[in-house]
C-alpha cells in the first residue's frame, strides 16, 4: 500500500477495521505516449504518476518518485516487492498523480480482471517500500485490495496476471524468483527504531504466496496450491526450515481490532504460522519489541505481525522437542509445530567469535566517509534488536553499502543524481517477520 496511507496504529486499526474508503467513480485519466513495460499478451497501460514540486522554496519537497537510470547509473534492480492497496483501483492512480501524496508505484494490478496500469518507468525510483533503500532497489507491484478481506480481492484473474509481470521484469532484470527476492511489502524492516512499528504488513495473511510462486514457475520448497506439505524426512546440520503452510486448509485465527474492540475475520485460507513462547499450543504467541515493547505477547490481530511466519520464509533449526521444532527469531527462540515447514538450505550467518551480541539495522548505506560534500550523509541506525552469541540466522545476500541522491530536476537529468559507493559492507538476513542487515564485519557465514 502507499507508503503515507497508513502510517499510524491508528491509521491501521481504521484500514483492517472494515472501514474501506468510499468507492470513486471510475476517473478519466489522461493516457499518454508511453508504452508500459510489460510482457506481450498482458494488458497494460501507462498513465504517468505525478513527478512535481509541491513546494517551490523547499527543493526537497516534490513528489512521487526520484528520476534514476536504474541499473545503468549502477543503482540495480534486485527485489520486486508486492503491495496490496487498501483503496480501490481508481482512487489509488488517482492519489499517485497528486504529488503531496509523495507515494508511488511502478505498477498497479486491477483486482476484477488483472489489467495493469504501469505509473513509474522501471528505471525510476517510485517511493513505495517505506524504506529508501529498498525503493533503491526494487520494483513495486501494488494489488487492488482490502488485506483483512483477502481472497475476495485476491482473484485468480490477478494472480495470473501479476505473475506474468513478475516473470517478464525477473528475466528482464536478473532477480531470482524466489522468496528472498520477491517480498512482500510487510517483509521489509524499517529503517529507525522508531520507524519499525509503523512498517506496514501488505499484503498480508491472504496472499497465496505459494500458488503465485507455482504461476511464475518456481515453486516454493514444500509447498504446493493443492495443499500438500513435505514432512521433514532429512536436515542438513545445521538444518534451515522453510516455512510452508498447507494454504487452503490453514484457516488460522485472526481478527480485526479498532479502538472499540476486536472481531475475529472469516475464516479463509492464510500464509500464517504463529510462533510461540513454548514448545506447546496454548504458549503464549512470541511478542516484538517495535510492537509490544512492554514484553507482552504478540496476538491474532491481523496488523500485529511479532508471531507470524509468512509461507516461504526460511530459518534456522534452534532445537526440536516432539512435534515442535525452535527456531532462531528476531533474536529469540521461537516455537512452530514441525508440519508447518520444509527442509530448506542456504548459508547461514551467526555472530563472529568472541561479541555477545551484534546489532541489527533496516538500511545498507554508506560509511560518513564515502559521501562527497555535495550529498547529506544518511546514517545507519541501529534496531530495537540484536542478535546474541551463538543464534543463526538465514543469509540472504551480501551488499556493499550504497545511497542513491537525488533532487527534484524538472524532468532532465543534470549531476545532481549521485550514486555514493561506501566500503562498508553488509549481510541481509531473514530475521523475523522481516528482513533485516547486519554488518558483515559483525558475522561469519557457516555456510
Ligand atoms: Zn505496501
Amino acid at each position: 500500500m502507499p507508503a503515507a496511507l497508513l502510517g499510524t496504529a491508528v491509521a491501521l486499526a481504521a484500514a483492517v477495521s472494515g472501514a474501506q474508503p468510499a468507492i470513486a467513480e471510475p476517473s478519466s485519466a489522461p493516457q499518454t505516449a508511453d508504452k508500459p513495460e510489460c510482457s506481450i499478451g498482458l494488458s497494460c497501460r501507462f498513465i504517468p504518476a505525478a513527478y512535481a514540486q509541491t513546494d517551490p522554496s523547499k527543493p526537497a519537497a516534490y513528489g512521487n518518485y526520484h528520476k534514476a537510470d536504474r541499473p545503468r547509473d549502477g543503482d540495480d534492480i534486485r527485489y520486486i516487492v508486492i503491495h496490496d492497496t487498501e483503496e480501490r483501483y481508481d482512487r489509488a492512480i488517482a492519489r499517485f498523480q497528486d504529488p503531496h501524496a509523495r507515494v508511488s508505484t511502478h505498477y498497479l494490478i486491477r483486482s476484477s480482471d488483472g489489467e495493469i496500469t504501469q505509473l513509474v518507468h522501471t528505471k525510476d525510483i517510485a517511493h513505495q517500500a517505506g524504506n529508501y533503500w529498498f525503493n533503491m532497489h526494487s520494483i513495486g507491484i501494488e494489488h487492488e485490495g482490502v488485506l483483512a478481506d483477502g481472497a475476495h480481492w485476491y482473484t485468480e484473474a490477478m494472480y495470473q496476471s501479476s505473475a506474468r509481470l513478475v516473470r517478464y521484469l525477473a528475466a528482464r532484470y536478473h532477480i531470482p524468483l524466489d522468496r528472498e527476492h520477491i517480498l512482500g511489502h510487510e517483509e521489509i524492516p524499517g529503517t529507525t527504531p522508531a520507524g519499525v512499528a509503523a512498517m506496514h504488513y501488505d499484503p498480508g495473511p491472504y496472499w497465496d504466496w505459494a500458488h503465485y510462486f507455482d504461476l511464475l514457475g518456481a515453486p516454493l520448497r514444500g509447498a504446493s496450491s493443492d495443499g500438500v506439505a513435505l514432512l521433514a524426512a532429512h536436515f542438513a546440520d545445521p538444518p534451515v526450515l522453510t516455512i510452508a503452510p498447507r494454504f487452503a486448509k490453514n484457516a488460522e485465527p485472526l481478527r480485526s481490532c479498532t479502538t472499540q474492540g476486536c472481531t475475529d475475520l472469516p475464516a479463509q485460507g492464510s500464509n500464517v504460522i504463529y510462533l510461540r513462547t513454548e514448545p506447546r499450543a496454548d504458549a503464549p504467541l512470541v511478542g516484538d519489541p517495535a510492537l509490544h515493547p512492554d514484553g507482552s505477547p504478540g496476538t491474532t490481530w491481523v496488523a500485529d505481525w511479532s508471531a507470524r511466519a509468512v509461507a516461504g520464509q526460511s530459518f534456522v533449526v534452534a532445537a526440536r522437542r516432539g512435534k515442535w521444532t525452535a527456531i532462531w527469531f528476531g533474536g529469540r527462540l521461537a516455537w512452530l509445530e514441525s508440519r508447518a515447514g520444509a527442509p530448506g538450505y542456504g548459508p547461514l550467518v551467526t555472530p563472529r567469535p568472541g561479541r555477545s551480541a551484534i546489532p541489527v539495522y533496516g538500511t545498507a548505506y554508506p560509511e560518513a566517509d564515502a559521501y562527497p560534500a555535495t550529498v547529506p550523509v544518511t546514517t545507519v541506525v541501529p534496531l530495537q534488536y540484536t542478535i546474541p552469541a551463538g543464534q543463526l540466522y538465514f543469509g540472504v545476500e551480501p551488499h556493499r553499502s550504497d545511497y542513491y541522491y537525488a533532487e527534484f530536476d524538472g524532468g532532465t537529468m543534470p549531476g545532481y543524481h549521485t550514486l555514493v559507493l561506501g566500503d562498508r559492507r553488509f549481510v541481509e538476513i531473514s530475521f523475523n517477520h522481516r528482513h533485516a542487515f547486519v554488518d558483515a564485519a559483525d558475522v561469519v557465514i557457516v555456510r
